[in-house]
């Protein structure tokens, strides 16, 4: 079977060719990959890979999982697509399911098909609500590349329109590198009080990922987003959650937010839902939802296939248990990146996250230097057949979020490898 393919030389120079030139890449020497089964992705010449990177937390199931993918083509032999106006039975099931895992009184859901489109949707929805135009938004944070969620997102490399929303405020993460977490949050609440206190009455929501995915695995001290919704409260301003990285599972709890006690106005949810069908969605109670009170409708949003193939996976992360399996074998991957920490100091800045949602940060935060030894890792630890991911504002943030069905003999055989490259690589330096 792999025969009929045009090679990785081909496909490479035909992205060069076709593709725009902004298309990004980690590797100097990308593998292709043409197969993919629970933790594993096979490339064209049949070399196994065991994927610690999962496509950014998407297959939380495992890449072809049959009890998801059997039945997403099941629907789509049944009936694949018709619009909103008639009624299908798989989007109101999944409707009716996410609200049984969702917190608090999120009964409503809104499918659309993207982690951009959901977030656009959330902010729409608040600002339809509150009837305010403003937003509140955490410095490093990653929303997605329309022009609303580009304008609430942090990170710089991801704000490439120069004709960005205006309306947004800024405050500091709660995290700093020099600080301890309890004064990192207290310094990212003083500046919400700040804004709160300068133009409060203007503001229709904050958005927060409740654990930084791309900005770096940053994860706040736990009383910090109660503090923060508390100060909301007082100004009748939204609370939305981005759990398009975090939800399902991957913390060790079924949704992000759960870690922090707080149940937020509106989550957004896209990713692990589809396990790789693109399906998205926002959610909200019912008052804040019948906001949105102008004739609305998604083409995809909700298709039997996309809401076939999400309530399969909610099936299967029930019957699995993920959120557990993510606590616990998350425990062992860090305690694993933590020792490898202590034994290469010079190379290791911090090892943070939880669940199954690490980051190791490498040091010399900024520099060219670092973010080329990130590089360095990703490429050597590829060549030992493991693939890892990067983030951060440094881009110097080793991340590992694997499927959540990874085993314990995978994680070690991960920890080994790393090792060996690190060893390798810190007598270079
Ligand atoms: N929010 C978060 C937290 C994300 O990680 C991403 C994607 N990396 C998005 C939003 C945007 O999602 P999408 O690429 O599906 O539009």
């Amino acid at each position: 079977m792999d025969g009929q393919f045009i090679g990785r030389e081909a496909v490479a120079a035909k992205r060069k060719q076709y593709f725009y030139p902004c298309t990004q890449h980690f590797y100097r020497d990308a593998p292709q990959l043409v197969r993919g089964s629970m933790q594993h992705v096979y490339d064209e010449n049949g070399k196994k890979y065991t994927d610690f990177f999962a496509g950014v937390s998407v297959v939380a199931c495992g890449h072809c999982n049959p009890a998801i993918t059997e039945r997403t083509i099941e629907q789509l032999r049944r009936l694949q697509h018709t619009t909103t106006v008639y009624l299908t039975e798989p989007s109101v099931l999944l409707a009716e399911r996410l609200e049984s895992v969702l917190p608090g009184n999120l009964r409503r859901t809104f499918f659309v098909n993207s982690g951009s489109e959901a977030n656009e949707g959330a902010l729409l929805l608040a600002r339809l609500h509150t009837g305010r135009k403003g937003f509140i938004a955490l410095e490093s944070g990653l929303h997605g590349r329309t022009n609303l969620t580009m304008s609430v997102t942090g990170l710089s490399m991801w704000r490439t329109d120069k004709y960005l929303d205006e309306d947004v405020a800024f405050i500091r993460r709660p995290f700093d590198p020099e600080l301890t977490l309890a004064e990192a949050s207290e310094i990212s609440l003083a500046d919400l009080k700040a804004v709160l206190a300068a133009k409060g009455d203007t503001i229709a929501a904050l958005i927060a990922e409740p654990i930084q995915g791309n900005g770096g695995m940053i994860m706040p001290e736990p009383g910090y987003f109660r503090a923060v919704k508390e100060l909301l409260e007082l100004h009748g301003i939204l609370l939305i959650a981005d759990e398009i990285q975090t939800g399902f599972g991957r913390t060790g709890a079924m949704f992000a937010m759960e870690h922090f006690g707080v149940v937020p106005d509106i989550v957004t949810m896209a990713k692990a839902l589809g396990n790789g069908v693109p399906v998205a969605a926002f959610a909200a109670g019912d008052e804040i939802a019948a906001s949105l009170n102008t004739p609305s409708a998604s083409t995809f949003g909700g298709n039997p296939v996309s809401a076939a193939t999400a309530l399969a996976v909610l099936d299967y992360i029930e019957a699995e248990r993920l959120p557990e399996r993510a606590a616990l074998l998350g425990a062992r991957l860090k305690a694993g990146l933590r020792e490898l920490q202590d034994r290469y100091p010079a190379l290791v800045a911090d090892v943070r996250g939880t669940g199954l949602m690490l980051g190791m940060e490498l040091r010399g935060a900024g520099s060219a230097e670092s973010a080329a030894l990130t590089d360095d890792v990703l490429e050597d630890l590829k060549n030992q057949a493991y693939l890892v991911g990067k983030n951060g504002v440094g881009r110097n943030v080793l991340a590992f979020q694997p499927p959540l069905v990874i085993m314990e003999e995978d994680i070690d055989g991960l920890l080994a490898a790393l090792d060996s490259t690190l060893a390798r690589l810190g007598a270079q330096v």
